[in-house]
């Protein structure tokens, strides 16, 4: 066993890509370990990857960044695409989209960062990544059963920005700020208005305390938001440290879509100050294979390096992500990256998202051709969040094919169906038998 590993010193994964040349420079200007002198070798080590094609885009549309801001999160935060002159400046936008854009106001505005932004497609519109980021004319129409929150996670909101439904959990939206805008975002309505968004308050955090001191029942945390890692280091260790102090809960979760869209957000000090937190989980916003770049793979490399078991969660797509092969080839990407794939979701019907919204059939059928037919920790479960705070409830291939005495009839992946000896047993005997083969 690599000692050196476990005590964090060297946050690279075992074994690296070669085709990519890691540019070698620091992090920050204080990277160094234990405030030493970092030797070349050292810095070289804790260097974040910048994928050729990237490198590409950053030298032609920011070619005044340094190396260093490139790869700064604070930069990239900054430097987010917002206006439509900047998305003029790097994509060839379609009438549609220019209009659409020129068009919003209120919550939900373009976000993308730089690094995001070298993944999209510059003169395709129907691109998947940027299909997710920048808006188009069906945004703004509503269809029957589309709701502005559709989960009803206000009517169970205990305190501002604490969502208290299950009884042994709550969600804590910490902040209203993502480093990018998903167009099908389920809180939509709160994120990325300056205007009137939930916002970071250190006030509404101590009511979020005060309430789950006194609610002993509740042993789970989800930090969410907006994207809590767009929070700052210090705050973040602050906010963790204080449930830590909550002596019942037992288990904190971020949800985040940072290391995906903002992976320089992963450094250093931030896997250092987060392992002083565990048990800590993470749950990671992942849509499309084309998101699994050599920045991905370290990010998520740093992150497991330091004990933090990582799952993902995937919104299932219309001419994005529903088909099987994409699906199999971000879920095999996930898995060797060390990250579970977690849940699949249908999307929620938040006002203007029918473009976005297959059928619930497309989704059983993904599951179909993974189960079975792949790593069994591939396949993720595929769920339905319950419009009106119904809560997840998972959406499965029918197994059950029905009973014969004795016996329950099951089908396997490939459709065949088989005997399992279960006397006792009530399950399948509302439905019609069937011959087992
Ligand atoms: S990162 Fe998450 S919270 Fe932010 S816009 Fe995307 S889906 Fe919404």
């Amino acid at each position: 066993m690599n000692l050196h590993l476990l005590r964090g010193h060297d946050l690279r994964p075992p074994s690296r890509s070669t085709s990519v040349t890691p540019v070698a420079v620091p992090e920050t200007p204080n990277s160094s370990q234990n405030g030493t002198t970092a030797e070349p070798v050292r810095k070289k080590a804790l260097a974040f990857p910048v994928g050729p094609e990237t490198r590409e885009f950053y030298r032609r549309f920011y070619p005044d960044a340094t190396k260093t801001e490139w790869n700064d999160w604070r930069w990239q935060l900054r430097t987010r695409v917002r206006t439509l002159a900047e998305l003029d400046r790097i994509f060839v936008l379609s009438d549609d989209e220019r209009s659409a854009v020129g068009h919003h106001s209120g919550s939900l505005p373009v976000g993308i960062t730089p690094y995001y932004a070298s993944l999209m497609g510059r003169e395709d519109a129907n691109e998947p990544l940027r299909r997710t980021h920048v808006m188009v004319g069906e945004e703004y129409v509503r269809l029957p059963g589309e709701e502005d929150d559709p989960l009803s996670e206000d009517h169970d909101t205990v305190v501002p920005g604490l969502v208290h439904r299950y009884p042994d959990r709550v969600l804590f939206l910490t902040t209203g700020t993502c480093s990018t805008y998903c167009r099908y975002c389920t809180r939509s309505r709160l994120v990325g208005n300056p205007g009137g968004e939930y916002q970071f308050n250190v006030r509404n955090w101590d009511k979020a305390f005060d309430y789950l001191e006194q609610h002993k029942e509740v042993r789970d945390v989800l930090l969410s938001g907006g994207d809590p890692l767009t929070i700052g280091d210090d705050k973040l260790d602050y906010l963790l440290g204080r449930l830590r102090r909550i002596k019942h809960i037992e288990f904190v979760r971020i949800g985040t879509k940072a290391p995906v869209v903002m992976p320089q957000r992963v450094t250093k000090d931030l896997v250092k100050m987060l392992k002083k937190h565990h048990p800590l989980w993470m749950s990671i916003h992942f849509t499309h294979p084309t998101e699994l770049t050599p920045e991905v793979t370290e990010s998520t490399a740093r992150l497991a390096d330091a004990g933090i078991p990582l799952g993902s969660q995937t919104v299932l797509l219309k001419d994005i992500n529903d088909n099987a092969a994409t699906m199999k080839t971000l879920v095999h990407g996930l898995l060797k990256r060390r990250v579970k794939p977690y849940y699949l979701y249908q999307c929620d019907p938040i006002k203007g998202s029918g473009h976005f919204r297959t059928s619930v059939d497309a989704g059983i059928e993904i599951i179909r051709s993974l189960r079975g037919h792949t790593t069994g920790y591939a396949t993720p479960m595929f769920v339905i969040d319950a419009p009106g705070g119904g809560g997840k409830i998972l959406m499965a291939p029918d197994s059950v094919v029905g009973r014969d005495g004795d016996d329950l009839l099951i089908r396997n992946f490939e459709g065949k169906v088989y005997r399992y000896p279960d006397p006792q047993g009530t399950l399948g005997r509302e439905t019609v038998p069937l011959a087992a083969e």
